[in-house]
């Protein structure tokens, strides 16, 4: 069957048939048209190809937004588009009686979970879940949200009158350039990638207007302080301060123009990102003063003199490795700006030292050169991870409302996209894992929630069929015995364990697990999960260790006789601080993996997002050159089916597009009632569900504010009828 449009057949069908040349005028009209469907529940058939076919028109025609039912599938331009985000748009969404009659934007998306905090019938916490692959606009999307509710949110009278109020909102926005400098790369695939995940709560109070923001930040790759992919770059905020630091500040900080730095791959591209007084002034809007933020760098270009630290081979093993000639002089500057011994913070890089024996003695040992290189990083590692948890505590305080201040919120939801590249390790299978863990959510939310409840209600309904990622769940985290089980089991017992024994442990003790795919092309130790977007291959060398994530502790020890005022701060000399960064031995508290703290924070995570009410957007990348105007089919075909974007448009087709309780319907419309006379087809068709809740919502219809409330006709699905093929 081809598709339709206003009843035209449309092209060619999905097996690739070109149009009769009789239909070429047909198809023309009716391909013309295909960019006019606001809601791809409106596209007839519903397949990828028709799916698709209609993105491609409304980009071409400069349509970025479609619906998709109970999803906004949002295209990034890749070019500037203001007119499509002005605050007089803003306004528009916001003050018209129904922003969903207005074209699909995500100001509707704004607008909707805006009203539903303030309704009064059922006044519930909102989230906003921005889902898509890396360079799709989940972050500029989050941002635009933040900027729209800056402005809708804020009463006129705290423009004017409260200055406090002002503040919060720009506060609030000025998190952005800061977080984003700290935590956001360049990397292949998207020029300010963020490398870290996040959920901000915009506060609200009594009268819903914006009194604060809270942010959670997940898993910072802090490893690229230390180690980037080729053509990749360190964070940005490393190239603003060797861009645009003051020639007094070169000074303060040991970088001379054109200073060349091992962590500093591709100095000479210059991005729009590296824009070190955007990020100095935010940060003084959140109320870092210019000698901390000066503190700040200094250490950043501590950092980058470490990396320079470079050490040769030690030809006698008894002995610790040399420093590289040229090297000298980067570990007295490294020393110098983080204010260390200089001896000890060599000595600490080249000697490793071990507490062994019934009396616990210390016996020092020299450390290879690779030794000595994976202590340089780790230290790095360990103080920028420190510093941007520091910054995002400070962040919180400046943009945090008081408790008393705020009743409700909406919770945006940025966190990176499913991950597949040649080589994968424990980041992507974290990565994977949370995507997974939201799928699941949105299946469970929408999908499952929506037929079962139609289900229970007897409702005529034609079930869909969706992909249900429960099993690559069991895989990953289920228990007794999953991968991550598995992962902490190896690093709570210590023993070698090579990446080939790892592969047979897990696929020895996973083997019924029907996500672990069959692993007969790597040619490398890896085992291979089935995600819902599809097959990825693990390596399996260094997973164990990466999950250990060990410090030494002789490195804390060694931060913590640092003079600087803010690595003190850091790094304090508390024990309970410490224990974190210990490995822990067999007595103590159960050792805390990378693994088990994402798990836990994903669980919290997930726990927020079930108490509120969801929408989520979804990005979609049109092609990986971030050019304008093109559009290549098989990679949006290639994120169309990883996100089962199909399978939700003939659910939301097929289903009721609003859903009223029982109590809050007669609540609202009774006044109606009184009104009508009653008809022997009257609107009261008891509800199947209604005696045992009140409050589950019980009728599903397609109710407009002011029409009559719903004969029994219109409890019926919809279906396919119900909604215009156009
Ligand atoms: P993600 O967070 O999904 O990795 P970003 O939000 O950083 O991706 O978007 C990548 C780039 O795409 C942005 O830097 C910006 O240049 C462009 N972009 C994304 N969304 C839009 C938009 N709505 N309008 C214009 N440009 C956009
Ligand atoms: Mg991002």
């Amino acid at each position: 069957m081809l598709p339709q449009v206003n009843g035209h057949r449309l092209g060619s069908d999905a097996q690739g048939e070109d149009p009769l040349p009789g239909d070429l005028q047909d198809f023309l009209g009716a391909e013309s048209l295909l960019h006019q469907l606001d809601d791809l529940t409106q596209v007839n058939p519903v397949t990828l190809e028709t799916v698709l076919r209609c993105l491609q028109a409304r980009y071409t025609a400069d349509t970025f937004y479609t619906n998709a039912g109970c999803t906004l599938v949002a295209l990034n331009p890749f070019k500037p588009v203001p007119q499509l985000y002005s605050p007089e748009l803003m306004r528009e969404y916001h003050t018209v009686p129904q922003p969903q009659k207005l074209k699909p934007h995500v100001f509707t998306v704004g607008e909707q979970s805006y009203r539903n905090v303030k309704s009064l019938m059922e006044p519930v916490n909102q989230s906003i879940v921005v889902s898509g692959e890396s360079g799709a606009g989940k972050t500029w999307t989050s941002r635009c949200l933040m900027k729209f509710y800056a402005v809708v949110a804020s009463s006129p009278t705290s423009w004017e009158s409260h200055r406090v109020a002002e503040r919060i909102e720009q506060r609030i926005l000025n998190s952005n350039p800061v977080m984003e400098a700290f935590g956001n790369a360049c990397t292949l695939r998207n020029n300010n990638s963020s490398r870290f995940g996040k959920f901000i709560q915009l506060q609200l109070n009594r009268a819903h207007q914006m009194t604060g923001a809270a942010v959670q930040t997940y898993l910072l790759e802090k490893t690229r302080v230390a180690c980037q992919a080729p053509r990749e770059r360190n964070f940005h905020i490393f190239y603003q301060i060797c861009k645009g630091a003051s020639a007094q500040e070169r000074l303060q900080w040991h970088l001379p123009e054109g200073a060349a730095f091992s962590w500093l791959p591709n100095p000479d591209r210059t991005l729009e990102e590296d824009c070190f007084e955007v990020t100095r002034e935010a940060m003084l809007h959140l109320g870092i003063d210019t000698p901390t933020q000066s503190n700040i760098f200094k250490l950043l270009a501590g950092l980058l003199h470490l990396g320079n630290t470079q050490f040769a081979n030690s030809e006698d093993e008894a002995q610790p490795c040399q420093l590289m000639e040229q090297a000298k002089g980067s570990v007295r500057t490294s020393a110098l700006l983080l204010r260390l011994p200089e001896d000890t913070l060599l000595e600490t890089l080249r000697i490793r030292t071990i507490q062994a024996g019934r009396q616990r003695q210390l016996f020092r040992k020299p450390c290879s050169r690779r030794e000595c290189d994976t202590r340089r990083d780790c230290l790095a590692k360990l103080v920028y991870a420190r510093l941007f948890d520091w910054l995002v505590a400070v962040i919180n305080s400046s943009t945090c409302a008081a408790p008393d201040t705020w009743t409700t919120f909406i919770g945006l939801l940025d966190v990176y996209g499913f991950e597949s590249f040649p080589d994968n390790s424990l980041e992507q299978l974290c990565i994977n894992y949370a995507n997974e863990k939201l799928q699941q959510h949105f299946v469970a939310h929408y999908l499952r929630a929506q037929q079962e409840e139609y289900a229970a209600e007897g409702l005529e309904w034609s079930f869909v069929n969706y992909q249900d990622n429960q099993s690559c769940l069991d895989l990953i985290e289920g228990s007794p015995i999953s991968i991550c089980s598995l992962l902490n089991e190896e690093c709570r017992l210590n023993r070698p364990c090579s990446a080939a024994q790892l592969q047979t442990r897990i696929e020895s003790a996973l083997a019924s697990q029907p996500c672990l795919g069959p692993n007969k092309l790597s040619r490398e130790p890896s085992f291979i999960v089935v995600h819902y977007a599809g097959p990825v291959c693990y390596l399996t060398t260094g997973l164990v260790e990466k999950n250990k994530d060990p410090v030494p502790p002789e490195l804390t020890t060694l931060l913590q006789q640092s003079q600087d005022p803010l690595l003190k701060e850091l790094f304090p000399t508390n024990p309970n601080a410490e224990s974190q960064e210990e490995p822990s031995g067999q007595n103590r508290m159960p050792m805390l993996t990378v693994v088990s703290k994402f798990k836990a924070s994903l669980e919290q995570l997930l726990c927020v997002l079930h108490s509120t009410t969801p929408h989520y957007i979804r990005c979609i990348k049109p092609n990986s050159q971030a050019r304008a105007q093109t559009f290549v089919r098989a990679e949006v075909l290639s994120q169309l089916e990883a996100c089962g974007l199909v399978e939700t448009v003939h659910i939301s087709a097929a289903g009721f597009p609003i859903r009223v309780s029982h109590r809050n319907f007669v609540e609202r419309y009774k006044l109606l009632r009184r009104l009508r006379p009653r008809t022997s087809s009257g609107p009261h068709r008891p509800c199947p569900a209604q005696g045992h809740s009140g409050e589950r919502p019980t009728c599903q219809f397609s109710v407009e504010p002011g029409f009559p409330p719903p004969t029994s006709s219109s409890l019926k699905a919809p279906g396919r009828a119900g909604h215009s093929a156009l």
